[in-house]
């Protein structure tokens, strides 16, 4: 499946992480080499937990800043490695600690919920985090007489909103890759297969998951394709997942709902850099104690939750 150069590292990373008492956690947007030497390969609830059960001593993370920072949040005593340092998100970047405060200031009282998607310093300020796979269940655990703020994602917070039917104040960010599938592609897609089931993840926008015959998570996604009777999929999120279903479907058809849905930052992650980080032990992820033992509260509220 991959070239003799690239198997060649694959095999030397896998000798490094024993040498090293070393995890490799992957998203499921990375690149399939990266992805075949991970010990886990999941979203970012999965993530989270694995990374907060391991006795491995180093933990590489494969995926974006924020998922490094909320590894070491959970793994403290742990050498938490990101292997391309400049990996961001430019979701979790529409928000800052000091612009949350003042939206906290405008709703005093209110609950603010955070999609994982954000900084530590943002977590910190939060107090709960979600995933897209708990997101419901995070909002359906507040009282409903309370206000709720929820951020950084519009259209994750859009969905949970229309689900469980309460009114959220949203932040007005959104993920530049899932924000590219317009209704348009899915109407394209659904025409080219019209037996096909249309699977998308809930950051895309509202247009897009009104057109949907599933809203999932990731993993949700896997997990449907894998039992679903059927055997066509249209597949609304990030193509690094394309992947896994080959994996775990293999007679299941899946198409991916449209070219344009890559995340740079994900792919800025390679098989190389997964090496190199595993030779040096850099570049490493500290979080500020006083804005970690904050962030972990948030966190360890939603794993509380499920
Ligand atoms: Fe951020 Fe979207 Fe890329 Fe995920 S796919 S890392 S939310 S930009």
């Amino acid at each position: 499946m991959f070239d003799e150069k690239t198997q060649k590292i694959m095999d030397e990373v896998v000798r490094l992480k024993k040498e090293k008492n070393a995890i490799i956690l992957a998203h499921l947007y990375q690149r399939p080499e990266v992805q075949e030497v991970a010990d886990y390969v999941g979203d970012s609830l999965g993530l989270a937990r694995t990374a907060a059960n391991t006795d491995a001593e180093v933990i590489v993370f494969a995926g974006v800043h924020f998922m490094a920072e909320s590894a070491k949040i959970l793994s403290p005593d742990k050498i938490v490695l990101l292997p391309e340092i400049e990996a961001g998100c430019p979701l979790a970047d529409t928000i800052t600690a000091e612009s949350l405060r003042k939206k906290k200031a405008e709703h005093p009282g209110a609950i603010v919920v955070t999609y994982v998607n954000s900084s530590a310093e943002v977590k910190a300020e939060s107090d709960i985090i979600c995933t897209s796979a708990n997101a419901v269940k995070v909002i359906e655990s507040i009282p409903p007489e309370r206000e709720i703020i929820f951020t950084p994602d519009r259209n994750l917070g859009d969905y949970v909103a229309k689900k469980t039917g309460r009114k959220l104040i949203l932040w007005d960010g959104y993920c530049n890759t899932h924000q590219r599938l317009t209704p348009d592609d899915i109407r394209q897609a659904k025409a080219e297969h019209p037996n096909a089931k249309v699977l998308v993840h809930p950051e895309c926008r509202p247009e897009v998951v009104a057109l949907a015959d599933g809203v999932f998570s990731t993993t949700g996604i896997i997990n449907y394709v894998v039992n679903d009777p059927g055997d066509e999929f249209i597949i609304g999120t990030e193509a690094g997942i394309m992947h896994q279903l080959t994996k775990k479907a293999p007679h299941k058809k899946c198409y991916l709902a449209s070219k344009k849905l890559i995340c740079p930052n994900m792919k800025l992650t390679t098989i190389e850099k997964v090496k190199l980080a595993l030779e040096t032990l850099e570049p490493q992820i500290e979080v500020d104690p006083e804005i970690a033992k904050k962030a972990l509260q948030a966190l360890e509220r939603m794993l509380a939750i499920g």
